[in-house]
């Protein structure tokens, strides 16, 4: 299947000069669903997943069926404000200003195999922030997914100690 037959091309947004690639339309489809699911299971082959992490909020779609999958334990990481008990916080650089993510402490268990999940990866300045949070917490990122890559954008730069993959690239 070419997946990008089902990622709609959004110009000018959320801003003018943003291409954004949208995936509420492969979500829609019910064989590009399967066939993601299937890539991102492949992924993981292997590896011993105790938890999956998935970011707020379009990769707590694909993270929750991966953790079903792989036998795991499902983590949100969100926007500030929502998780209400004892966090861990990380702030990381935007291009204008900073954005912060939190995760519930007793998430994670020191040692744990962790997987973290995410649509899309552009700068990787998310996942960068998340995966500090993470080992901060003691977990072991043991893979790092993603359904689209900018690689022009250079994010895997940022990630070099892990794992990283992805189903497609856009140049
Ligand atoms: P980064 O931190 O790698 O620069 O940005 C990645 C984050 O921005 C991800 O959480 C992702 O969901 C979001 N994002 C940035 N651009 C796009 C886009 O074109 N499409 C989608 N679906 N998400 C995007």
């Amino acid at each position: 299947m070419n997946l990008k037959e089902h990622i709609r091309n959004v110009k000018d947004f959320p801003k003018q000069g943003i291409m954004f690639r949208d995936i509420t339309t492969l979500l829609k489809n019910p064989e590009a669903m399967k066939y993601t699911s299937e890539k991102l299971l492949d992924f993981a082959k292997g590896l011993n997943v105790d938890k999956v992490v998935g970011i707020e909020s379009r990769g707590f779609i694909f993270g929750s069926i991966l953790s079903e999958k792989l036998n795991a334990g499902f983590i949100p990481v969100r926007k500030p404000g929502k998780l209400p008990a004892e966090k861990e916080q990380a702030t990381y650089q935007l291009e204008y200003g900073t954005d912060t993510l939190e995760i519930h402490k007793d998430a994670i268990v020191p040692g744990d195999n962790v997987l973290i999940h995410d649509d899309l990866l552009a700068t990787g300045g998310t996942m960068e922030a998340v995966c500090k949070m993470i080992e901060k917490l003691g977990g072991n990122v043991v893979q790092i997914s993603f359904i689209i890559e900018l690689s022009f954008l250079k994010g895997r730069d940022k990630l070099k100690n892990y794992d990283v993959r992805s189903i497609v690239e856009y140049d």
